[in-house]
């Protein structure tokens, strides 16, 4: 069976700590070993990234894009490879998994362009004989710590930006699908990247501690679950560090009745099964105004069933199994919770049997029709392939609906009506919104984030917000003064910068 270890200094490293399997969710079956690290482990990978730091941070902007360049190079050319072993430890499908990797790349594209956005800023003549310049400068060491839904594009959120800045960059990857961090740690050394720059250290809470409080580590961008995104950013900011903490969500479509219905449930349908929901931006929930409930309910019932369930190398399948036994047996239980409280169970996924793969972990699409805000099903986070439909009498009720709710994630509008879309993209306390368009995640030039519950920190994803994120500003007032014009020290301020 294989072993999956960390990567420190350039090279695969074993570590101290336990052992712990990683499942084929498509199958149950234990698939490989990865190392837990422990607190010397994150010492050694803190060490060796500080004094990659240095000499990293040091090199000429147009050296450090070059190394990005090579970067995008092999990371197209390895989109096959990553997607298989995305698709073996997650679950989703081989084409979602290369579509996770090509939203990663944008961001890497992105990064490419390093030498443009670290331009610095210069007032010449800002006062008499005074120039003043500023530019921004790399942390040193920062952190990323993802989830198992997107092991490759969350990574890629985070690493290609960090490192392009200057930094070295030390990625703790989810225990459940871990081997895709190794690749990428490969293709950075093909690319040319000095060791210690990117460094992967796998493990648990032990090792996310650990460097939440290293005295090192200057910055933490963290993206999981709501509770731990608290943990990390109450964690990390206590300890001085800057942190960028991403939680859950639950993310609301509405439909009004000018919508074209049968496009609106092709997207919600695509939104909140693919990749069996674990999307941070999946659709969740169908906010539908009451007078086309009935015909949009027609609608996606028969989208639910014809969505096919299987094993994600199968080409003809539209979602895979969820992540763990667990995840099977929670997602289940929110569903039977739905109809205990009072709500309908249009497409009933549970007990879902992919023939020939009875081991693993698949739940089948399903559709909840009459959930209220109150339902266990609605207030928590269900992140598996489950739409439930909130009716309302109209758009005033739907941003209601969607303001009460504590995450603020992302949303999205199905209307004909440019007016409604303009009232709903002002009124909704959201970060990422849609209009026609079902999961707004934002193109690599825009940063990523929610609001309230689903976001910690000040500062958004990737994008200019990631590059203000991983740098910070030095401001040079500089005079080269005649020794003829020499007055004498001057102990006030005035408006002329000369004194
Ligand atoms: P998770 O919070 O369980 O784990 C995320 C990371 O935190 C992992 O690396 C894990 O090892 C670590 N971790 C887990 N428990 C910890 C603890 N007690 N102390 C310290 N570290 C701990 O999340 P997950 O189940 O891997 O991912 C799914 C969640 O991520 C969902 O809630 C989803 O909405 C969220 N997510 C959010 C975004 C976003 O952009 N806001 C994107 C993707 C996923």
């Amino acid at each position: 069976m294989s072993v999956i270890s960390h990567w420190i200094d350039g090279a695969a490293s074993p570590g101290g700590g336990h052992a712990q399997p990683v499942h084929n969710p498509a199958t149950g079956e234990v698939i490989a070993s990865l190392t837990i690290g422990d607190e010397a482990d994150v010492e050694r990978a803190v060490a060796s990234a500080a004094a990659a730091a240095a000499t990293w941070g040091d090199l000429s902007i147009a050296r450090r894009a070059a190394t990005l360049f090579r970067f995008r190079e092999l990371l197209v050319a390895a989109t096959d490879e990553l997607a298989e072993v995305v698709s073996r430890e997650h679950g989703k499908t081989l084409a979602d998994a290369r579509g996770e990797i090509a939203r990663g790349l944008e961001v890497v594209e992105f990064a490419c362009g390093v030498p443009e956005l670290l331009k610095g800023d210069f007032s010449e003549q800002a006062a008499t004989g005074i120039d003043v310049f500023s530019w921004r400068e790399p942390l040193g060491v920062v952190a990323g710590i993802t989830p198992f839904n997107f092991p490759v594009m969350v990574p890629l959120w985070m690493a290609p930006v960090a490192i392009a800045c200057g930094n070295a960059f030390i990625l703790k990857p989810s225990e459940r699908d871990p081997s895709a961090s190794l690749v990428l740690a490969r293709l950075w050394r093909e690319a040319g990247l000095p060791d210690g720059v990117f460094t992967v250290l796998q493990g648990d809470r032990i090792v996310v501690d650990a460097l939440l409080v290293h005295p090192d580590v200057a910055a933490v961008s963290f993206v999981g679950s709501t509770p731990i995104a608290r943990h990390v950013h109450a964690t990390a900011t206590a300890a001085g560090k800057r942190v960028q903490a991403l939680g859950g969500a639950k993310n609301h479509g509405v439909v009004l009745a000018d919508a074209d219905l049968e496009d609106a449930a092709n997207h919600l349908v695509a939104a909140a099964y693919g990749a069996a929901g674990e999307r941070c931006m999946a659709l969740s929930v169908a906010v539908v105004e009451e007078s086309v409930a009935d015909e949009l309910i027609e609608i996606l019932s028969a989208k639910a069933r014809a969505t096919r369930v299987s094993v994600g190398t199968d080409p003809e399948a539209d979602l895979g199994p969820v992540i763990t036994a667990a995840a099977k047996e929670r997602i289940e239980g929110l569903i039977t919770s739905a109809e205990e409280e009072g709500a309908r169970i249009v497409v009933d996924g549970r007990g879902h049997v992919v023939e020939g793969h009875e081991g693993g972990f698949f739940v089948g699409p399903t559709l909840i029709d009459g959930v209220r805000p109150e339902h266990t099903v609605y207030r928590e986070e269900v992140f598996g392939p489950v739409l439930d439909v909130v009716r309302v009498s109209g758009l005033a009720e739907a941003i209601a609906v969607i303001n009460a709710n504590p995450y603020g994630n992302g949303t999205a509008i199905f209307t004909s009506s440019g007016e409604a879309a303009r009232t709903f993209r002002r009124g909704v306390k959201v970060g990422m919104v849609g209009v026609n368009v079902p999961i707004p995640v934002p193109v690599a030039w825009h940063s990523f984030g929610g609001w309230k519950d689903s976001l910690f920190g000040e500062s958004h994803i990737y994008g200019p917000e990631g590059v203000r994120f991983y740098t910070r500003g030095k401001v040079v007032t500089q005079r080269w003064p005649a020794r003829t014009r020499s007055t004498g020290p001057q102990f006030h301020f005035t408006g002329d910068a000369t004194t």
